[in-house]
């Protein structure tokens, strides 16, 4: 775009530039490069078998998205772990439906426009959908030369302690895990297999390290008293808290476990979007906020408003991803009480470089946008 003339100003979705001078004010339509969109498919590779409650798997997929403008490219990820139902292909499919929408917007910026427009292309899609968000939210941010914590006025220096997280597996691997997480300052592990398994996990952890836990029972207990009695056990044991214990449909048994539990109930697979949080206060003491869960960082930050209006804890969340999903998550990351933003670590072949983990902590940079940058090879 040249050189806009004194006192101009772009309105609306950017078409329509207005004109204020000294004869009043004139309206008309100017030639502005379009916002272009690509998307790729990309294989995260991960370092370590991963199991949860229902499976175990060795690569999540993911699509990179690139939206260019104005000589600038801001990059955005979906990540896909299997499960959830999106894969390659429908975000492809997806993508191609949000290219042409941004191919018509023309202002990168209109976010509260441009962000519900692409969620109402289709219903679902949400890790697709935060990868157009947070393309968006990089090329602001380089735009405006300015990391995304500074834009909304956090102090990096809050960012918390993140955990790692240790997936289901043998004792010899929980114990070999456990070791090469000596760096964290929490541990999250992964149960929900049934009480003897469960009970080897953190046996296992508790043969390695005091550090406090975070329990992961992905819906896996599925007997309210059960659930409780392994709560009570897992008390005496140094854990922080425990992410959805129950299955989401059995919300009624998770808001008795509420009212008897002695640790913390995080919301995850109950709360998947704004939508949700207000429902997830009668059966948890908090909700665990994905950007792939919840369409990007745009929907994220007014879920933490929310949850602090509802008196809620807050935890920000991960699947497998490369530094750029992690990088925008950590953007927000000071705001929150919990992080669990290892999935960079994760994964062997991450193809950005970004926010970092420094003894344990989530380092945020000063580098615009998302704080990320592209490496070479990939
Ligand atoms: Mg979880």
């Amino acid at each position: 775009m040249g050189r806009r003339p004194r006192g101009a100003a772009v309105r609306g979705g950017g078409c329509a530039v207005v004109f204020r001078g000294g004869g009043g004010v004139i309206r008309a339509n100017v030639f502005l490069p379009a916002v272009i969109l690509r998307s790729a498919p990309y294989t995260l590779e991960l370092k370590h078998a991963f199991g949860i409650a229902s499976n175990t798997r060795t690569s999540t997929p993911a699509t990179l998205v690139e939206v260019e403008h104005d000589g600038i490219v801001g990059h955005g990820e979906a990540a896909m772990p299997p499960y959830l139902g999106e894969s390659q292909a429908t975000a492809a499919a997806f993508h191609a439906q949000a290219a042409a929408l941004l191919a018509g917007a023309r202002d990168p910026f209109c976010l509260e426009e441009l962000v519900p427009a692409i969620d109402a292309l289709a219903p679902g899609n949400a890790a697709a959908k935060a990868a157009v968000d947070l393309a968006l939210h990089d090329w602001i941010g380089k735009k405006l030369g300015a990391p995304w914590h500074r834009i909304w006025g956090l102090d990096a220096r809050k960012a918390p302690v993140t955990s790692y997280t240790i997936g289901l597996d043998t004792p010899e691997i929980v114990r070999e895990k456990t070791r090469e997480a000596a760096i964290y300052k929490i541990i999250k592990v992964k149960l929900g297999r049934g009480r003897d398994i469960d009970r080897m996990m953190i046996d296992t952890i508790r043969e390695v390290t005091d550090v406090p836990i975070t329990v992961d029972a992905n819906q896996g207990w599925t007997d309210r008293a059960e659930a409780l009695a392994m709560i009570e056990w897992l008390a005496g044991r140094n854990v922080d808290f425990i992410e959805q214990p129950m299955p989401k449909g059995q919300a009624a048994d998770t808001a008795w476990l509420k009212a008897r539990s002695p640790l913390p109930l995080v919301a995850d697979e109950s709360c998947q979007r704004l939508a949700d949080v207000a429902r997830c206060a009668e059966a948890f003491h908090g909700i665990n906020i994905k950007l792939m869960k919840c369409t990007g960082l745009r929907e994220a930050q007014k879920m933490i408003v929310l949850a602090r209006a509802l008196g809620l804890k807050v935890m920000l969340g991960c699947m497998t991803e490369t530094s750029c999903a992690i990088s925008a998550a950590a953007q927000l990351s000071p705001l929150v009480d919990w992080a669990d933003l290892d999935g960079a670590v994760l994964i062997r072949n991450d193809c950005f470089d970004g926010a970092t983990i420094v003894d344990g902590k989530i380092t945020l940079n000063e580098r615009p946008g998302l704080g990320v940058t592209k490496k070479a090879a990939a």
